[in-house]
């Protein structure tokens, strides 16, 4: 398939309206977008950014919306929510070549994402069948308690560039079972990989008769981001992103006292123990370091090494490294695709000069490629630096190829380098001995959101809850429990005797 058949399957013209409330797209006076592709520098399509007005008109569109999608039965909203999973199954190909297209990681992983969100949309599925609160006892007689979670309103996404597709679906086909209707705002780096979902899911809303608002569009850069976390329609705002972002967003959302749901920035570290299987913890390095040309959340950036085999680490790297293809992310023989854009581009190369300055050793040289198939600028070589872990620039997430290595003696030497950063979104050891394993684990362990034990740090499956700790925000995204935070809990007890008793006996008799 080629890509202009692709946009063509996905409905994507040369120039587009980046506003939706669902079926219609709304002419905005908003800046217009160029969508340029980091594999090859072409220019793709144009967007129309939202403005001011047609902000307010989506809005409005999804509040009335979501006065009638509460009243739907869940499981009838998962019946929409399935729907939308095969939907997603037959334009899986052309999703997964636009998202690499436009992103810039590679096909597999482009295909990996739409997979992911058919993956969501299964869960959200069962899950519309378990919204359940508890039932406890209550102390006074003849009465009954019990919670119960009701949907919660607008839900508003603000994503990032890396996810084009799967972190709104993350969001919108939980909230959709929860009864709450979705306002994204996708990154405006991006913007055509949510005109395509947009598309994608209207034939199905169309069929099922989903009101107008229940899935709507907002594109633009951080200005429009503010609107939506500043509304005071939009109880529950979902932000993925960088620490800075989430600090902005944090704070306006908490300001109307809004729920923010945090998913930041990582600085994620893999310990290869004296004890690890080597061609485990190499393969697993390798692909959380280089996968994406490191521009995951869940990217290895430091690999904490002891002592006794770091010197075999660092070989069995260099080697690795030396067999890396970086190319084109379509043609499947590449391994490391294009950075998202030149500035991207620019703060790799800050960050190498960076490394070297502080006292660190290059184990191998980044640069950046020229010539035949590098056109646009983008495609940069993975580098290895020997460093130390409290180096200002190590301290950093740089959404790069970059991975820094790190001698250790003892275990708790490594979780203290581990845990000795702002971020705390994944981490791994690499280990056979299970006495280092579960000291990893347990409290005194790791400190991060995701923590695995002989698998890399990227790479996480939608089941269990999705987040970090510190300064990556605190929030929970997929999987497990993680739907209560898109519901309104309530506690309701009841009274069906004929007095009326008060908890902890209190006596008030006229
Ligand atoms: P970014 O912070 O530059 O932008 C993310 C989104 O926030 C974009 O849609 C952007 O327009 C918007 N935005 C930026 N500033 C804003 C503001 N002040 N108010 C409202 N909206 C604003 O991040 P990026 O470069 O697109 O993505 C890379 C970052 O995202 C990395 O730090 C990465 O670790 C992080 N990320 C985290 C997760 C996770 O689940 N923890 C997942 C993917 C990416």
């Amino acid at each position: 398939m080629d890509i202009k058949n692709v946009l063509k399957e996905l409905g994507i013209r040369n120039s587009n309206s980046g506003t939706s409330t669902g079926s219609k797209w709304i002419k905005t006076k908003g800046q217009l977008i160029k969508s340029y592709s980091p594999v090859d520098g072409k220019l793709i399509a144009t967007v129309q950014a939202t403005d001011q007005k047609s902000f307010d008109k989506v809005v409005e569109t999804s509040r009335k919306a979501f006065e009638q999608w509460r009243l739907v039965p869940a499981p009838k909203r998962g019946e929409v929510v399935r729907q939308i999973g095969e939907a997603l199954r037959a334009r899986k190909e052309a999703l997964g070549m636009l998202v690499s297209y436009e992103m810039g990681k590679s096909y597999q992983e482009g295909l990996g994402e739409v997979q992911e969100m058919i993956d969501i949309c299964d869960f959200a599925v069962g899950l519309s069948r378990q919204l359940h609160g508890l039932t406890m006892h209550s102390e006074r007689p003849l009465h009954r308690m019990y919670e119960q979670y009701h949907p919660l309103g607008l839900v508003g996404i603000i994503s990032a560039f890396n996810f084009p597709v799967a972190v709104w679906s993350w969001n919108a086909a939980i909230a959709w079972v929860c009864g709450d209707t979705c306002v994204w705002k996708p990154s405006e780096k991006v913007p055509l990989c949510s005109i395509a979902c947009q598309n994608i899911i209207n034939e199905v809303f169309k069929k099922n008769g989903v009101p107008e608002g229940v899935s709507c569009i907002i594109n633009g850069d951080y200005r429009v981001g503010q609107w939506l976390a500043a509304s005071e329609d939009i109880p529950l705002v979902s932000a993925t992103g960088s620490v800075r972002m989430g600090k902005a967003v944090g704070t306006t959302v908490m300001q109307r006292l809004g729920r923010p749901l945090l998913e930041l920035g990582g600085n994620n570290a893999i310990i290869v123990s004296e004890h690890a299987n080597l061609d485990i913890a190499i393969r697993g390095a390798l692909f959380g370091a280089v996968g994406t040309a490191g521009q995951r959340c869940t990217t290895t950036r430091r690999l904490i090494v002891h002592e006794k085999v770091y010197a075999n680490v660092k070989e069995k790297l260099r080697k690795a490294y030396g067999q890396l293809r970086i190319g084109n992310p379509l043609d499947p023989k590449n391994h490391v695709g294009p950075l998202i854009d030149k500035l991207a581009v620019q703060g790799y190369l800050n960050a190498l000069k960076a490394v070297t300055k502080q006292g660190g050793k290059m184990l191998v040289e980044g640069g950046v490629l020229k010539g035949k198939g590098y056109e646009s600028g983008c495609y940069v070589k993975p580098a290895i630096a020997e460093v130390k872990n409290d180096f200002p620039i190590v301290q950093q997430e740089t959404f790069a190829p970059i991975l820094y290595l790190i001698k250790y003696r003892t275990v708790d030497e490594a979780i203290r380098y581990q845990n000795g950063v702002k971020q705390g979104l994944s981490s791994a050891m690499m280990t056979t001995n299970m006495m280092e394993m579960e000291k990893f684990l347990s409290a005194a362990g790791s400190d991060c959101g995701i923590a695995n034990v002989n698998i890399g740090t990227s790479g996480a499956e939608i089941g269990g809850a999705f987040g970090g700790e510190k300064e990556t925000g605190g929030g929970r995204e997929s999987g497990s429990d993680s739907w209560k935070i898109y519901m309104r809990r309530q506690t309701n007890t009841i009274n069906y005797g004929t007095s009326l008793p008060l908890a902890q006996g209190i006596k008030f008799d006229v």
